[in-house]
């Protein structure tokens, strides 16, 4: 699914000719990325008699913390900051804990990266502890929309994948995708055609092909990472370098915030498992 509408949508077929389609109730509503199943209605239109199974759904936290699905089957979400607006101490690992129990990978993007030289940062700032990150496992790819390195480092991250955007208002997510979608107003008025409506684009959360080969999936609006409650377990998922750690706990449902025979914290004593991470998740425990 390219776009989807309360009862209809737009298909890319395996020729990358777009298609309307129409749902029925009994088959659930498909979202943006799905994989779907049609069968021919009309001439113009075809209608959807089965959805995929998912790898994964993109949520949002809707009204009174409901869940709201947003995409589907998405590879990638890159993780935007930028030296303004400047992210907070836990910022990073917000989204990365987020990111992680969705089941999809995280990378970050630092943006408006020709501004990080002389930012007045906090000691605590994530962008001090890029390399860190790295380190952890995490790709960091420095971008500017202003001038070099531009947007040089993403083709290669995006080839083949489906990605989206995620980060702070601010941090340049519209300027990255119009930057990355020289035909964007192309594709959202191929898209109008075959809807026969306005496709708004503020409203509309849709999937555009990268000229680098891969797909972008865009979703209006911040997303408000967290809104749901997460378990211990999945605020842990977001720390994948506590690794065997919490299988060596004394107590097998060790919360890992000092209770005795605590491999986590030991593996933090002895330095395997960086200090500041270890706090991060401690302040993520109790929001
Ligand atoms: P969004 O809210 O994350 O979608 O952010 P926008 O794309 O709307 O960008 C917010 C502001 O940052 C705009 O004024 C942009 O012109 C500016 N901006 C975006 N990218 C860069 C960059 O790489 N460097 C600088 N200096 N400003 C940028
Ligand atoms: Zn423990």
């Amino acid at each position: 699914m390219v776009v989807s509408y309360g009862n209809s949508g737009v298909v890319e077929l395996p020729d990358g000719q777009r298609r309307l389609c129409k749902f029925r109730r009994s088959v659930g509503r498909p979202f943006c990325g799905d994989f779907v199943d049609l069968a021919d209605a009309d001439g113009e239109s075809a209608v959807v008699t089965a959805v995929r199974p998912r790898a994964n759904e993109f949520l949002r936290g809707g009204p009174q913390g409901r869940r709201q699905v947003i995409a589907a089957n998405l590879d990638q979400a890159l993780i935007v900051v930028a030296p303004v607006p400047e992210p907070s101490r836990d910022l990073v690992e917000r989204y990365l804990v987020a990111v992680h129990s969705l089941g999809i990978r995280p990378l970050l993007v630092l943006n408006k990266a020709e501004r990080l030289p002389g930012a007045a940062l906090a000691d605590d700032s994530p962008l001090l502890r890029l390399d860190q990150y790295e380190a952890l496992g995490y790709p960091v790819l420095r971008t500017s929309c202003k001038g070099p390195p531009g947007i040089e480092p993403l083709p290669a991250v995006l080839h083949e994948q489906t990605s989206i955007l995620v980060g702070q208002s601010g941090v340049g997510k519209s300027s990255l995708v119009n930057a990355l979608l020289p035909d964007l107003d192309l594709q959202t008025n191929e898209l109008s055609r075959v809807t026969g409506k306005g496709t708004h684009t503020t409203t509309t959360t849709i999937m555009y092909a990268l000229p680098c080969g891969g797909r972008l999936v865009d979703s209006p609006g911040v997303w408000e990472y967290g809104l749901w409650e997460m378990t211990q377990q999945e605020i842990a998922r977001g720390f994948p370098e506590f690794g065997p750690f919490p299988a060596q706990c004394r107590f097998n449902d060790c919360r890992h915030t000092g209770e005795p025979g605590c491999a986590v914290r030991a593996a933090v004593d002895s330095g395997e498992v960086r200090r500041w991470r270890y706090e991060s998740y401690l302040r993520l425990l109790k929001p």
